[in-house]
């Protein structure tokens, strides 16, 4: 087995921003935006609208900020064996033996969606894509967020059919907690699902606030929100 550190070639700044929605680009004529988008859509659609649509901003959750420093320590700590390597130089090896890596960055433009794969196994026979999680639910917009990493690196390998493994993993354990194969039927789902959020970018429908009124006593949206269920 053998660490390597996919070096990303895209700077996305680098593509034409999108006149309504921060964070989200252009690319070959078509709205570009976020795979983690997926999970928090899946929390609150309304909370895109006001982060990304209006510009408001909030101080982190202590969760989030949780999050990103544990995502810093894993990162850092397979830096320590991983080497640098091309994404085709690590894929082809990955035909003869096991290629893990960490925050790959995966792009597709045909359905519009980027992001960073927090692990990926790419072995011989098939091709493992892991997404950590605080806790142990797979929630539906987890499960979306990992399928569509999934679809997005099937775009990037050509001809390559092995098999694809979309899974959830326990933040900083081994606890494999759900997991599928990627198939016919999950790539067919995930695409009706980045499809309707790709309907709202382009502004041909609103965005869809939450019912839950738990939702909104614990976001961190709630005193901008004007659509809020409390
Ligand atoms: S307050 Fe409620 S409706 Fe508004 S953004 Fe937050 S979760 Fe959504």
């Amino acid at each position: 087995m053998a660490n390597k550190l996919i070096v990303n070639e895209y700077n996305i700044s680098d593509f034409e921003p999108h006149e309504n929605y921060k964070l989200v680009r252009i690319i070959d004529e078509k709205a570009n935006f976020p795979i983690s988008w997926l999970n928090t859509q899946g929390y609150c659609e309304y909370s895109l609208y006001l982060e990304y649509f209006q510009g408001v901003k909030t101080m982190p959750t202590k969760e989030m900020t949780i999050g990103t420093e544990e995502h810093a320590h894993l990162e850092a700590k397979f830096k320590e064996t991983a080497q640098e390597s091309s994404f085709e130089d690590a894929f082809e090896l990955s035909k003869e033996e096991e290629i893990v890596s960490r925050e790959m960055f995966v792009i597709d433009a045909e359905d519009g969606i980027r992001g960073f794969i927090d692990e990926i196994r790419m072995t011989p026979d098939r091709i493992v894509i892991i997404d950590d999680k605080p806790g142990t639910t797979a929630f539906p917009s987890t499960i979306n967020q990992v399928r569509a990493y999934c679809l997005a690196f099937k775009n990037m390998m050509g001809d390559d059919n092995r098999q694809i493994i979309a899974a959830l993993r326990q933040r900083g354990t081994d606890n494999i907690f759900w997991h599928e194969e990627f198939n016919e039927k999950n790539e067919e789902n995930i695409r009706y699902t980045i499809n309707f959020l790709h309907r709202l970018i382009d502004d041909k429908r609103d965005p869809i606030p939450t019912k839950n009124p738990n939702k909104c006593r614990k976001c961190r949206f709630q005193s901008y929100c004007e659509e809020k269920a409390i």
